[in-house]
């Protein structure tokens, strides 16, 4: 799920949440991310989320000034409001249309 989100990433030139060869070592978050549980990779990933939650907030004012209506706002912000989901909806809409499978078993031709 989240390495198509980072396909999609890629795609609009953006830059993917985990950087595809590193490996991820216990107690980074990556680590968790890749599906590990253990207590050292769920600390690490708690503490991220407390991070970003703490950033997040602090970034309420960096909200108010930035361009709303793109991939990055909705993405790197976080913000949610109609013309950043919006451009991310376009944005996964053109991904997917361009990376249509050519018709093949029937179906595309009505
Ligand atoms: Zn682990
Ligand atoms: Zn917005």
């Amino acid at each position: 799920m989240s390495a198509d989100y980072d396909d999609v990433m890629i795609s609009l030139g953006l830059e993917p949440s985990t950087p595809r060869n590193a490996p991820a070592e216990h107690g980074e978050r990556r680590s968790y991310s890749n599906g590990c549980r253990c207590a050292e990779c769920r600390e690490a990933w708690r503490r991220y989320q407390a991070d970003w939650r703490a950033s997040k907030r602090r970034d309420k004012d960096a909200l108010a000034r930035v361009k709303h209506g793109t991939t990055t706002t909705y993405r790197a912000y976080g913000c949610r409001c109609e013309a950043c989901r919006a451009a991310n909806t376009a944005a996964m809409a053109a991904y997917r249309a361009r990376h249509r499978k050519p018709a093949t078993a029937g179906g595309d031709d009505r």
